[in-house]
């Protein structure tokens, strides 16, 4: 029995939420704070499932990493959306309107193909984001995310939030989208990449794996070798790396980086300005002859 619910739980957890926001009256839609609460309640979920099903004991909540989680959730939700939105949804919609942009095709598709649509221009952007993070000197900003010690439901929030910044860009402000199916394409995000960081021993059909990210996936994504970590970068749509030939079969339960070092919070904001503090730091003198 156990072995269905873990087998369906999460097909059937999208499938719901498509349901809820297809059902969704005008009136919810009308909050601003509507998606925000129908992600952290899914959030809440995926990490309740954690002690239903725990997949290794080494990942088991503490204390700690549970308030670590938490800031992030509050930092994410209270802060990050913020920012993203006045510096980049807002001036996309207006640039969208000077223009004389219009996308009216997109508002006569089937809901269900709508979000499908979200959900692919976002996670499009999401993956050539993260790729360029691992292949450049934005890993800076991304480090912090990948010297997180163990998986957890929220851990997807945990890192730089200038990284955090850049990979919640999308162009989905130059889309004329109904709302119900934007927020939905965002809960689908969520949950998919909160069942990607889970620490619960899902056992998805052959189909979800193929298309959508697991817990598997992005494990690998997390090893503790930094060239193990360059497959496998799609948050939630695993198809993109099947598609750009970055996807690698295989799990870790061991993650982390700088053989597993756990950062603070604060270090985790400060990350990015290392090479510029080694810089400082360096001597001229020694410098200077080691450039000779
Ligand atoms: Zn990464
Ligand atoms: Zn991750």
């Amino acid at each position: 029995m156990k072995r269905i619910v873990f087998s369906l739980f999460q097909p059937a957890t999208l499938a719901l939420i498509v349901v809820f926001w297809a059902s969704a009256p005008a009136s919810l839609l009308d909050k601003s704070w509507a998606i925000t609460a129908a992600s952290i309640a899914t959030l809440a979920m995926v990490q309740a499932l954690e002690f239903a099903n725990e997949r290794h004991a080494s990942w088991r909540l503490s204390a700690r990493e549970f308030l670590t989680d938490l800031f992030y959730v509050i930092v994410y939700y209270a802060v990050i959306v913020a920012v993203e939105t006045k510096l980049a949804d807002e001036p996309l919609a207006s640039a969208k309107h000077a223009l004389g942009i219009t996308t009216t095709w997109a508002m006569h598709l089937p809901f269900v193909v709508q979000v499908a649509l979200v959900v692919f221009l976002v996670e499009f952007g999401q993956y050539w984001m993260h790729r360029l993070m691992h292949n450049s000197f934005v890993w800076w900003t991304h480090a912090p995310h990948h010297h997180i010690t163990q998986l957890n439901a929220a851990k997807g929030l945990v890192g730089n939030p200038l990284e955090l910044l850049l990979v919640s860009l999308s162009v989905i402000a130059l889309f004329d989208l109904p709302k119900n199916a934007v927020f939905c394409g965002f809960n689908v995000l969520t949950a998919v990449s909160a069942f990607a960081h889970a620490n619960v021993r899902f056992n998805p059909p052959r189909w979800y794996s193929y298309i959508f990210t697991t817990v598997e996936a992005h494990s690998l994504h997390h090893s503790v070798g930094y060239n193990e970590t360059r497959c496998n970068y799609a948050n939630a749509l695993l198809l993109c790396d099947r598609l750009f030939g970055t996807f690698r079969e295989g799990e870790s339960e061991c993650v982390g980086q700088e053989e597993r070092k756990r950062l603070s919070i604060r270090q985790q904001f400060m990350f990015p300005a290392r090479p510029l503090i080694a810089m400082i730091k360096a001597k001229p003198g020694k410098s200077a002859s080691a450039a000779s």
